[in-house]
């Protein structure tokens, strides 16, 4: 496709218009060949830094049995899906988990590391070098750094860009601010403010024009 054609295309607000060009693409690519990639999910953590209210995959440290699968749950994961015809070790879970929760702070060290990509990455690890599996990483936002250092041990990474928005994080980061200053480190009303905040950016977020990805 020609740079004046994606232009104009980019410009298409109408999307049943973007949908129609997207299917002829599509079809002289691929025709109706539709292809997957048998894989295991394995949720190194359900403890997130984050509060997405439409997730359903974290859990605060109450609900769940323990912080983090060890690494031999992991390839014993890995194992059982590869003897069933699995291609692909999805490792899901949630973003800097350790930035909120003691319990995560707590079961790294007792581990031997800091930070959630560092045990993330020996997980990885210990499936390439127990399986066939090839690893995809999803552990949220990642700085460039962050992402060569996982980039040996994984054969993709996804990243969810609903927690990458500067103008989210810039408003919610104020909120919190704010919310300290004002009510002097009230607890519940704090927690009241910061909930309210959130909601309404969230909302906001949402009804703004801008690229919104969800995963
Ligand atoms: S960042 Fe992902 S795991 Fe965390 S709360 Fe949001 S959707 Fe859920």
């Amino acid at each position: 496709m020609k740079q004046k054609e994606l232009l104009a295309l980019a410009r298409n607000t109408n999307t049943s218009d973007l949908i129609r060009e997207a299917s002829v693409i599509r079809d002289k690519g691929y025709g109706s060949l539709v292809t997957y990639s048998p894989k295991v999910f394995i949720p190194l953590t359900h403890l997130c830094r984050d509060v997405c209210h439409y997730c359903t995959f974290a859990k605060t440290p109450k609900r769940i049995s323990s912080p983090y699968m060890s690494v031999e749950e992991v390839v014993d994961s890995a194992k059982r899906a590869e003897a069933l015809g699995c291609k692909e070790a999805l490792f899901t879970l949630g973003e800097r988990p350790e930035l909120r929760y003691s319990t995560a702070r707590k079961a790294l060290s007792s581990m031997g590391y800091t930070t959630t990509l560092e045990y993330l990455k020996v997980a990885s690890q210990a499936v390439i070098d127990n399986t066939e599996l090839l690893p995809h990483l999803n552990p949220g936002c990642m700085s460039l750094k962050e992402i060569l250092e996982l980039r040996p041990v994984s054969a993709s990474m996804g990243m969810m860009l609903e927690s990458s928005s500067k103008r989210f994080c810039m408003i919610r980061h104020f909120s919190v601010l704010f919310g300290f200053k004002i009510l002097n480190n009230h607890f519940l009303n704090m927690t009241i403010f910061i909930m309210a905040f959130s909601y309404i950016n969230q909302r906001l977020d949402s009804l703004l024009p801008g690229f919104t990805y969800t995963n």
